[in-house]
């Protein structure tokens, strides 16, 4: 692809924004000025690209996959109603494609968020029938032993739903914190089966999502990933 389209496609700008970016001498690849919109460009041997001398973020199309530590007071949704969106924490550029989030967060819950313009992988990593884990540390309200445990493994019914759901695991770390795995995303799922159990969560942080967990990354931070 040229100059001109690899820029529009990276959500640099529109056509005629990307245009004048290039004439102005504004562009550079791998360091390397780029003022010819035909210039022929590789995508894979994109390694930077600077704007005006800002680095932009090179993404790596046509499908991107993303690890966000999601901060508390995010909504996991473009159209947030009390808090900012967690769409807001990226630059512009990756908000030009189709990113979606794969399930939500709460906006009270912390940890790991994945996001993606891959319709197909977001599907799969949420039905339950390929049983991704996830795995959540719950801060309790009330101090709890074994038999919390015992209630969440055996299953719970939810307040509203008519079948049982069953956690895949659930150890309790000290009478306050429960590390809990489920291979499901209802809504609101942790916090009604703790409820449905007899306690309350106090706060919720997912560690771990499949193979991804976000102890290289502080609250707010993101990363690509591949799948
Ligand atoms: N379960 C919940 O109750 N809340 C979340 O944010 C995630 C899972």
């Amino acid at each position: 692809m040229n100059l001109l389209k690899y820029l529009q496609e990276q959500g640099i700008d529109s056509r005629k924004g990307c245009q004048w970016l290039i004439r102005h001498d504004c562009v550079r690849i791998n360091g390397e000025l780029a003022n010819d919109e035909k210039m022929p460009i590789v995508p894979e041997q994109v390694h930077s690209l600077h704007i005006d001398d800002e680095e932009a973020v090179v993404i790596p199309l046509p499908h991107y996959y993303i690890l966000l530590n999601k901060p508390a007071d995010y909504e996991t949704s473009h159209k947030p109603r009390d808090y900012p969106s967690v769409f807001s924490l990226f630059p512009d550029q990756l908000r030009v494609g189709n990113l979606q989030a794969i399930g939500r967060l709460d906006a009270d819950t912390t940890g790991v968020l994945l996001l993606t313009n891959d319709g197909q992988f977001n599907h799969r990593m949420t039905s339950p029938k390929h049983k991704v884990a996830k795995v959540y540390r719950v801060t309790l309200k009330h101090a709890a032993d074994e038999t919390l445990c015992a209630a969440l493994k055996n299953g719970v019914l939810l307040h509203d739903e008519n079948e049982t759901v069953v956690a895949e695991n659930a150890i309790l770390h000290d009478p306050h914190t429960l590390i809990l795995t489920l291979c499901e995303g209802k809504y609101h799922q942790v916090k009604r089966m703790v409820a449905a159990a007899g306690n309350r969560v106090a706060a919720l942080h997912r560690e771990r999502f499949g193979d991804w967990d976000t102890q290289d990354l502080a609250a707010g931070e993101w990363r690509f990933i591949q799948p």
